[in-house]
This record gives C-alpha cells, structure tokens and sequence, in this order.
C-alpha cells in the first residue's frame, strides 16, 4: 500500500516543526474561548475538534506551516459554526422575488403558524374525526383547489419535480410521450425534461422545431405507442420572434379525437391572472384545467406562494391512477407542508392574496411606495450609520423561480458606496455574514438592496443590518 502522506517521524524538518505548533485535543478541549464559541455539549465538542484538527493535520503534511494562534483561530471558527443554525432568517434583497437559492417563496404569517403549529402536534392527517375512519389526507387541500381551478381531484407531493416525475411514471411508463422540441428543456438545478422521462421508463417522442410547433405535428405522432402528451411550460426563457406554440386546449383537442390524455407542466402554480399587476399573461392552474390537460403539474413555492409541494391536478380518473402508483409514497407531503399549502390556498378563495399572500404582496407593489421606502431607510441609515452615504436609485426587479421569464417590475434600490479602504465585495459579503444576513447584488461598485424583494415590515431589521455591516469595516 502506497502512503501518500509523512508521517511526523519521517517528514522533513520544516513539516515536523508544523506537526508540533499544532494544539493537542485537550488543550483545544480546556480553550474557555472555544467552549464558549460552541453551541456543543463534551462529546460533540470533542468530536468537531477532532475533525478540525485532522484537516490541520493533513495541511501541514502537504507542506502547510501555519502559527499555533493561526490553527486555533480556525478551529474555533470551526467548532463556532457546526454548533450554528445555519437556516434562520435572512433578508432577501436581490431584487429576485422567488429566489431559489434563499429558498423561494416565503409563506403568509398565517401560512407559517399553522406549519409550526402541525409540525408541533399530532394533527387529523389521516383520519376523520366525524367517523374516526381512515382516509381524507387531501380532502381539505382538493376542496380549495377545485374552487381555485374546477380541478376535479389533487394529489399532493414533495415537489414539482417529483410531480413530473410520478405522473409519468404512472400514466407512460414503457410507452411514448409526444413532446415538443420547443419544450425538452432544463428547468434548472439539473432537472432536464427529457432525462426525466427517460427515467420514468417511457420514451420521447420529439415533433416540431424548436420555435415552432404545430397541432398536427403531435397529430401525426400519435400512434399505438402513444400514452401521452406533454406540454411544459419553459419557466426560465422566453422565445421571441417566428414562433407557434400548440396551446394546451389544442393539444386536448388532437387528444380527445384519440383518446389520449394531455399532462401540462406549468410550472408557477399561478393561481392569480399577473397581468392585473402590470406583468405579461402566465397560464394560471385553472387555465390548464379549463383548457382540458387531464393532469397539470405545479410547484407550491413559486407564484403560488406556499411551501415547498408539487401540485398534481386535474380529471379524477388520472389523479387517482396517480395517487395509486407505488412511487406516490416515496414522494408524499409531510403534514407541515400540507398544513401551510392549506392555509395559503385560502387566502385565495377568500380573495385576500394579494394583501396576504408575500410574492402577490411584492408583486403588486406600487413604485412609489417602493420609493419613498427606500428614501425612509436611508434617512434612518444616516442617522445610525453617518459615513453610509446611502441613495436610493431605480431598478428592475424579477419573479424569478422560474415564472414569466424575460419581465421584470420597476423597483428601487438602496445603492450603498463602500467607503475608503472598503471594497463593494466586502461589504456585500459582511451584509450576508450579518445577523440577519442581507442578500443584495453588487453593480458597478455598489452593493444593491432592492426593496421589492423586501416585506415592509423587514424594513427595520434591513436598516439595522446594514448599520452594523458599515460600522465594521
Ligand atoms: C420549477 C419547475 C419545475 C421543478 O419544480 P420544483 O418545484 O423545483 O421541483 C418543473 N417544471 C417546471 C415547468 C417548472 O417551472
């Protein structure tokens, strides 16, 4: 067996003078500082500086020579952030609406409570406390959705990739899909339409071109083969210019006269028309249904604003086909999600989205208001921070999250200068490192708060951030 690390004994002389500045576990152990930065009880404290001290270990075998102070520095660093929660709240100031990174949509106030409160206590998931007999673990979320999109059943999973996913998988394994080229896209994250469908055991079958594709181009495909007809809806791009796309009501009408059902993937889970608020047409949940997919597919945390769920909607007899496929289990919505799924699709049916609901609510922002909060906060930031040099400046805000690709909203920024001897990085990154991190974009040698992406009522926690992230400099 080859080593291909010195051991202390045969290591040069340098390397062996590294082995020795390195603490030893106990000392590290006895470290007031060190016990103080970790959040850790004895055991776990141990274990984590452990693990620091074989990287050290391993650097000063490749040749590393860092100081004694150097190496306990980094390990307490080390220990500090195993023991720290890592997903508390932030402020989401990029501009981006539906950050996927920053975990996309955030949920109601309301949404969020009864998620806390089911996560808390056991809950009637599966049981009707009228008869105490089992059953009912959609029937509240099927009710809400077929007021929203005349959807006649709803099943409920992890996401929407695994909504794609289980509905191929039960409505086309070992047979065909006839897909536009247009629409064998990547979502993002690695998630290739066509991957998944190979995965799902059925085969593509490609028509058309990739800007246009017509009617009777899924017409000809369809063949003893067939099982179905996708359409996806292509989140994250637009294609402008000599276009046809084959609309879902199309597609259902060269279905029907074959029998064969249409799957939509569309994608935002929009439940509200976003032309009211200025933005392009997205299809909406019920446009599919009424336009006659048999199954649409949609994720909870993009335009919807919910957590994290897939949507499978449409025609009873395939939803329930769908539900009953094994794989449905594996991919299944805990009680939190469907807890805040729930509540979040109330605020729709009451007719209150717009004012509940905080991707509607930062949507249908108007300008002005952006403006003159922008302007509140940089007066508040000059009284606390005196050298912040704070503006407030014009912007383009997006949905993000794979919705209306291409449109943006007018919004305003805080531009903030880094002063002297501070570099716009630096500070963005200090912004991100703060307690709550904010999340901005640097431009042009500024760092950018865009406070479309900001509730109102984080305006103060944003000001008191950015007053501490200029302070240490
Ligand atoms: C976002 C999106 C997906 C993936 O959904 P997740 O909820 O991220 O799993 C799939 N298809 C379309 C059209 C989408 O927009």
């Amino acid at each position: 067996m080859s080593r291909t690390r010195p051991s202390p004994s045969e290591a040069d002389p340098d390397t062996r003078a590294g082995f020795r500045a390195l603490p030893s576990v106990a000392s590290l152990l006895a470290d007031p500082e060190l016990r103080l930065a970790a959040d850790l009880d004895e055991t776990h404290l141990a274990v984590a500086v452990n693990e620091a001290l074989r990287r050290e270990r391993a650097a000063v075998g490749r040749g590393a020579t860092p100081t004694r102070e150097e190496v306990i520095a980094r390990i307490r660093t080390h220990v500090a952030k195993v023991g720290k929660p890592r997903l508390g709240p932030l402020i989401n100031a990029t501009g981006i609406l539906i950050h996927t990174n920053l975990g996309r949509a955030p949920v109601s106030p309301a949404a969020a409570v009864a998620m806390a409160a089911a996560a808390a206590n056991p809950v009637a998931l599966e049981i009707d406390p009228a008869t105490n007999r089992r059953g009912g673990r959609m029937d509240e979320i099927a009710g809400l959705v077929r007021l929203l999109t005349g959807a006649e059943a709803t099943l409920i999973v992890n996401n929407n990739a695994a909504a794609v996913f289980l509905v191929l998988s039960a409505v086309a394994a070992g047979r065909e899909v006839v897909l536009s080229r247009g629409e064998a896209v990547e979502i993002g994250g690695g998630f290739r339409i066509p991957d998944i469908l190979r995965q799902s055991g059925a085969t593509l079958v490609e028509v058309g071109t990739t800007n246009r594709t017509y009617p009777a181009d899924y017409a000809a495909a369809i063949g003893d083969g067939t099982a179905a007809l996708l359409k996806v809806h292509p989140s994250n791009f637009a294609v402008t210019g000599f276009v046809r796309e084959t609309t879902v009501a199309e597609l259902a009408e060269v279905g029907r006269a074959r029998g064969i059902p249409v799957i939509d993937d569309q994608g935002s889970g929009a439940l509200l028309d976003a032309s009211r608020f200025g933005l392009g047409r997205e299809p909406t949940i019920a446009d599919s249904v009424a336009a006659g997919a048999a199954l649409v597919t949609a994720s909870g945390d993009k335009l919807l604003g919910g957590p994290q769920a897939g949507l499978i909607v449409g025609q009873a007899a395939w939803v329930e086909a769908v539900a009953r496929h094994p794989l449905a289990r594996a991919v299944r919505a805990d009680k939190t999600c469907l807890a805040g799924l729930a509540t979040t699709l109330r605020h729709y049916v009451r007719g209150e989205a717009a004012e509940q609901v905080p991707v509607w609510r930062m949507v249908s922002a108007e300008p002005d208001e952006i403006r003159s909060r922008g302007e509140r906060l940089v007066a508040h930031l000059s009284q606390r921070a005196p050298r912040a040099g704070g503006r407030v400046v014009p912007t383009e805000a997006t949905t993000g999250g794979g919705s209306l690709p291409g449109q943006t909203l007018p919004s305003f920024a805080i531009a903030l200068d880094p002063g002297d001897g501070d570099a716009p990085d630096r500070l963005a990154e200090r912004l991100r490192t703060g307690d709550p991190g904010v999340f901005g974009r640097v431009e042009s040698d500024r760092v950018l708060l865009d406070l479309r992406s900001v509730l109102p009522e984080d305006d103060d926690r944003l000001v008191a951030a950015v007053a501490s992230a200029l302070a240490t400099v």
